[in-house]
């Protein structure tokens, strides 16, 4: 039996890692992305994983991307609420196309995802749904109200849905990723960085495939009473 994954924003970096991880346990894997053309056709060249391009900030695009997965691959039983996007910036200069794009793509595109997939795997009674958060969203960063809250709301959501889902034999669980040396966090300033990296207690940031592991993890068979559950994945830093 090969299960249909699907990833979002999964070209590039902990996405990219999550989906060949998937692939390489025998899932027949989809990697969605918003608009990164040339990074999607080196994805698909190098790992043979069929990309699907539309905004997680889009419910009708969403309906419309996981409909042509569906008819493409079979009915998405493993869904990877991965895509997201930083718009930094201190409050009081914060504008509020820089709240809405995050709160869009980080908050609401993981229930534009997860939605139309939801009573596809209520009917089938079998679905894991994983969202990836963020240390942010544990502690609060500065310079990322926008991006903390809505990594705080998928908190939330995975533990309000997975009581929803839990008598339906659907999981529902968040990661919370530390620092992960993508071009996320590649592109803060050096200085920036170190500061950071001196603050986790294993000395050197994270790498992708350290969170597409937990992911293989909460996607497997083994992962049944896994659920409203978050595995933090930093370094050592703690944060309740
Ligand atoms: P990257 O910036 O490296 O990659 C982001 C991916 O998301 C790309 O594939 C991008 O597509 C896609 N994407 C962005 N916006 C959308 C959208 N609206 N619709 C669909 N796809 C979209 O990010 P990371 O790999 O660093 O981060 C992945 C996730 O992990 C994010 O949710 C992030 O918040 C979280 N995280 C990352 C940490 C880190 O240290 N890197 C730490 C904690 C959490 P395209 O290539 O087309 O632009």
């Amino acid at each position: 039996m090969s299960r249909v994954a699907l990833v979002t924003g999964g070209t590039r970096g902990i996405g990219a890692a999550i989906a060949t991880a998937l692939k390489a346990e025998g899932y027949t894997v989809a990697a969605n992305f918003a608009g990164n053309e040339e990074a999607a056709a080196k994805f698909t060249a190098e790992t043979g994983i069929a990309t699907y391009k539309w905004s997680v900030a889009d419910y009708d695009a969403c309906v419309a991307g996981i409909a042509k997965v569906e008819a493409d691959l079979g009915p998405v039983e493993v869904l990877v609420n991965n895509a997201g996007i930083t718009r930094d910036g201190m409050f009081h200069k914060m504008t509020r196309d820089q709240w809405q794009e995050v709160i869009d793509t980080n908050l609401s595109g993981v229930f534009n995802m997860t939605h139309p997939i939801w009573n596809g795997m209520r009917d089938r009674k079998f679905g894991r749904v994983i969202n990836i958060s963020s240390i942010n969203g544990q502690k609060g960063q500065m310079g990322q109200t926008n991006y903390s809250a809505a990594k705080a709301g998928d908190l939330g959501f995975t533990k309000a849905l997975a009581q929803e889902g839990a008598f339906k034999g659907i999981t529902v669980n968040a990661i919370c990723p530390g620092y992960i040396g993508t071009e996320m966090v590649m592109a803060v300033p050096e200085k920036v960085r170190e500061s950071i990296i001196a603050q986790i207690p294993v000395g050197r940031l994270g790498e992708a495939s350290e969170i597409a592991r937990c992911v293989v993890f909460l996607a497997s068979d083994d992962a049944g009473f896994v659920t409203g559950s978050t595995i933090t994945a930093n370094g050592g830093q703690y944060f309740v």
